[in-house]
């Protein structure tokens, strides 16, 4: 029996994890859940999973989580940062999904990896913000680190059995987004609901957004370097509308491996629960004459600037990739508030990348305090150029 603490368990890759649990009740079990804000679905939660703690982000939601849950639960509800901590390092626990959203996902998977627990990782930013020091942790605590990403996934399926020796190059895909095919003119027009709308991929608000700009696949190019030990020179976007292959790796051989299925989060959420076994968790086969091509096609960093400025932080190194996640947090919060445009997301991304003076080799409290400081530039821009209070 692996038992879980599922960090993140009310967003889309936590409900989701949370289903192959409930398929495979032999096999997982939970001893600790997170939420922030959806407390109804979390007393649900842990009324269906019975968790020994479940952490929450502040006092209120806690008072008001107690007040969901019914009479005699055993559940223990916690609430800060600390509490976030002790999910993530409980002592039962085996394996911690980390799949809260953005920076917040870092501290407590730093925790996780310093006690040794394997790491299922959705959480991108963390490897984004902090990559060279969470994979030397883990290495020191001899800790796997897991794929969740569906791309990551594919790359680390495509590799197994494979000498890393032999590896030459990444093929990260990407659907493109909602706005592949839009006149970068059109962007200015781009409502919230349009950004929302993504063609093949059900996942939460932030992401959704980050794959519309494509600072997703962005934000992706660091996780993989970091994951694979990689130079960022080694890996190629490619934009396949599609999403049916999931990434690729080419060998010194010209030979050239893809990871395929339909696009649902599950298969890789399983996968890393699993690894190295496959559930089988009821997700069907492409059908492959109903989908009839597969194509693929350069991306445009001209019309996609995000995904530029995230190969520049990459290329940079140091504390730049947390300065560009840091203001790419806040740049998408301010979009999805409607205090700037969707056209405006690069350049106040932009703006706060060319002020900063990176650190290289930073230790974490550099980076944490590169992430303040970016946050903070980035909202008081917004809110001088708007004049209004900021999300
Ligand atoms: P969601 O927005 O659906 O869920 C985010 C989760 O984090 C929720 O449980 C939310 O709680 C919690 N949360 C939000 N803010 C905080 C905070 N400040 N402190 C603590 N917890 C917080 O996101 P997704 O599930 O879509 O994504 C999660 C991570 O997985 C992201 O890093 C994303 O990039 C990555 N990922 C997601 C994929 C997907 O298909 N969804 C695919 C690949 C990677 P609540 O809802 O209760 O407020
Ligand atoms: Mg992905």
């Amino acid at each position: 029996m692996k038992k879980l603490s599922i960090l993140g368990a009310t967003g889309s890759i936590g409900q989701n994890a949370l289903s192959i649990v409930e398929k495979f009740p032999d096999r997982f079990s939970v001893a600790a859940l997170t939420g922030k804000t959806n407390l109804e679905l979390l007393a649900r939660q842990i009324d269906r999973f019975s968790p020994d703690i479940a952490a929450v982000f502040d006092e209120n939601g806690a008072a008001e989580l107690k007040t969901l849950l019914p009479s005699g639960c055993r559940t223990e509800v916690i609430h800060g940062e600390e509490a976030y901590i002790a999910a993530a390092t409980h002592p039962a626990v085996d394996m911690v999904v980390s799949a809260m959203v953005g920076g917040a996902g870092l501290l407590p998977t730093v925790a996780a990896i310093n006690a040794k627990k394997d790491i299922a990782l959705a959480n991108k930013e963390t490897l984004v913000m902090a990559g060279d020091l969470v994979m030397e942790k883990a290495r020191e605590n001899n800790v796997r680190i897991l794929p969740v990403d569906s791309e990551h996934s594919a790359i680390f399926q495509c590799i197994a059995g494979n000498r890393r020796a032999d590896l030459e190059k990444i093929f990260l895909t990407a659907s493109g987004g909602p706005f592949l095919d839009r006149g970068k003119a059109d962007f200015a027009s781009i409502t919230v609901e349009d950004a929302l709308a993504h063609p093949t991929w059900q996942m939460g608000s932030k992401i959704t957004i980050d794959s519309a700009t494509m600072m997703n696949k962005g934000l992706e190019v660091i996780e993989a370097k970091h994951l694979f030990g990689v130079s960022h020179e080694s890996i190629e976007v490619l934009i396949h509308p599609q999403s049916i292959i999931h990434s690729m790796v080419a060998f010194l051989d010209g030979t050239v491996i893809a990871q395929m299925g339909i696009p649902d989060m599950k298969g890789a959420i399983a996968h890393a629960l699993a690894y190295p076994e496959r559930l089988p968790i009821g997700v069907p086969l492409p059908d492959f004459p109903a989908i009839g091509n597969l194509s693929f096609r350069a991306p445009d960093l001209i019309k996609f600037q995000c995904l530029a400025l995230a190969f520049n932080a990459c290329e940079s190194g140091g504390t730049l990739p947390a300065v560009l996640n840091a203001a790419n947090e806040i740049a998408v919060s301010a979009f999805l508030a409607r205090r700037i445009g969707f056209d405006q997301i690069p350049g106040v991304i932009k703006e706060t990348m060319d002020l900063h003076v990176p650190v290289m080799s930073p230790a974490l409290n550099d980076i944490l305090a590169a992430d303040r400081w970016a946050r903070d530039a980035t909202q008081n821009r917004i809110y001088k150029s708007k004049g209004k209070a900021t999300a």
